[in-house]
């Protein structure tokens, strides 16, 4: 276990008894060296959690919602004064270079900045009633527990984008992280509970964490007290997770996969468009759901774009994420470059002509796995064009006519981010509206990755059709009430009905 890591850990408040002497092992991808082993949960550990997490569900609700929010400024507070740490701590479990794993902890910051604002403005509708003497109204309400399954690629912002938003709604949280990244759970665990320890008269079990594999996370699935099983994680586990909540009827919330493209038309910004491209397609070593995954540029600019494109892709530097300097970490293990082999292999059976792709910094990094960034050239949109591959390949092909470039774009299963570069107000607007992009983002010269936390995160068809972060998403977390209120003498009864007694 490496000093950089136990410092971390220690200073983020996890006591070494959390991360040693347990059967989970965990594992840095930039060098492969074990960096903890961690205690797991077993189903049995989950259903008492889920038991416990209702118990204090049914003292939080009747907390007001603006001292509700009162603990997640406080919890913003000790991000704020930890960022540097946990962001390492992304880094290392992550394989992030730094600036994204601090881009990840400010993502966490900002959804509690806005969670503590919107505390106070948890609003229902006043609506007209036809009968005199009365009024409607509807009111949203704290929903119970809130189950959040999370993924090995935003280790932490995505349980903050959940829990800040289900805590000031009245709710309690129950986290299963993913398997690969323990750690940075445990030391968000930690922080939220220095929160807890400053804010007065908290239930205890407010938020809790388990560690595990699936197994876990079925138990959670599975509980009758979960209200809403948030999971974000591949179109696999969403097939796995959605049909047991349900089978309950349970609510759901689900992210899943993406498949996104950018298209590029003849009078976009090209010096814009090569950045947009070169961040959304290579930026996180290509592990990212919103990781933009094929351009689709007009038949007249195409070959001068990408080339422009597979130019400074093979100039991006590989490395240590740590390391000032290096743009691309590594991913984050064997069986995702294996998974990227197989999809190059199957791109150049389906005609594709693969520039990049190799492993690289082998005879440094034994243990770890660094890819060079790949760019294949397709003839058409194949089946593996139409397929996630949780790396950094981006797939590039031609398009004659806007209509034919947005078929192309809608054609995959999934629909999370999309985008558009031009200066041409028709392609833009027509892109945005009902018979353009079919995805939850489209974006208008920038590209698919990279979201704020003001809007609404999510996406459409295979993506799961869930809604995070911003605008409206804390309904998912409330349960709504209509109230119909007689302030007169009479029952007049709606519709006219008459039944008089
Ligand atoms: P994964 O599906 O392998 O695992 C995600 C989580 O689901 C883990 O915690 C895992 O333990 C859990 N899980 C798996 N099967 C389960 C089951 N049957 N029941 C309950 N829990 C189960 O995904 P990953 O490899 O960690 O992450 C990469 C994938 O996540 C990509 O497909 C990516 O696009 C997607 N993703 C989506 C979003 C989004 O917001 N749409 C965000 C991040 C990642």
């Amino acid at each position: 276990m490496t000093t950089q890591t136990t410092d971390l850990l220690n200073a983020l408040g996890v006591p070494s008894s959390a991360y040693t002497g347990g059967t989970l092992k965990v594992r840095s991808p930039i060098d492969g060296a074990t960096i903890g082993v961690v205690h797991e949960a077993s189903a049995e550990d989950m259903r008492a959690a889920v038991e416990r997490g209702h118990a204090a569900f049914l003292q939080w609700r009747n907390v007001p919602a603006p001292k509700r929010g009162e603990l997640v400024r406080l919890f913003g507070e000790e991000l704020r004064k930890h960022k540097a740490d946990l962001a390492r701590l992304v880094s290392l479990e992550a394989g992030k270079v730094s600036s994204e794993g601090e881009g990840e902890v400010q993502e966490m910051i900002d959804i509690c900045d806005f969670a503590v604002g919107l505390s106070r403005q948890l609003h229902g509708l006043t609506i007209a009633s036809e009968r005199p003497g009365h009024r409607m109204m509807e009111q949203y309400l704290p929903l119970g527990v809130v189950g959040i399954i999370s993924a090995f690629n935003f280790p932490v912002a995505v349980w903050a984008w959940n829990s800040a938003l289900a805590l000031v709604c009245g709710d309690t949280c129950i986290w299963k992280p993913s398997e690969k990244t323990p750690l940075t759970a445990l030391a968000t665990q930690a922080l939220f509970e220095r929160a807890v320890a400053r804010y007065e008269g908290a239930p205890a079990h407010l938020s809790q964490l388990l560690n595990g594999d699936a197994a876990v996370g079925e138990a959670m699935v599975d509980h009758p007290k979960v209200a809403l099983v948030s999971a974000t994680g591949s179109t696999r586990m969403g097939r796995a997770v959605g049909p047991r909540v349900a089978a309950r009827f349970g609510r759901c919330l689900l992210e899943l996969g993406g498949n996104n493209a950018i298209i590029v038309t003849p009078s976009a910004d090209m010096d814009l468009a090569v950045r947009g491209i070169l961040f959304g397609a290579y930026g996180t070593a290509g592990q990212r759901c919103t990781t933009t995954r094929r351009v689709i540029a007009h038949e007249s600019i195409h070959d001068e774009l990408v080339a422009r494109l597979d130019k400074a892709r093979a100039q991006l530097k590989i490395g240590n994420p740590m390391e000032a300097g290096n743009l691309i970490g590594p991913l984050i293990d064997k069986g995702s470059f294996d998974a990227m082999q197989a999809a190059l292999a199957a791109a150049r059976e389906q005609g594709g002509q693969v520039s990049g792709g190799e492993r690289a910094l082998a005879e440094q990094h034994p243990d770890a796995f660094y890819a060079v960034p790949a760019l294949v050239r397709m003839p058409a949109q194949t089946e593996i064009v139409k397929h996630e591959t949780f790396a950094p390949i981006l797939y590039t092909l031609k398009y004659k006519t806007l209509d034919e470039a947005i078929a192309l774009q809608n054609e995959v299963p999934q629909g999370l981010s999309s985008a558009i570069f031009t200066n041409d107000i028709r392609e833009a607007e027509t892109f945005v509206s009902a018979s353009g992009s079919d995805c939850g983002i489209a974006n208008v010269n920038i590209g698919t990755s990279g979201a704020e936390i003001g809007g609404a995160f999510g996406g459409e068809k295979e993506t799961g059709g869930g809604r995070e972060s911003g605008s409206d998403a804390w309904k998912a977390y409330m349960r709504r009430t209509t109230n119909t209120v007689n302030y007169s003498r009479e029952l007049p009864l709606a519709q006219g009905v008459k039944f008089d007694i």
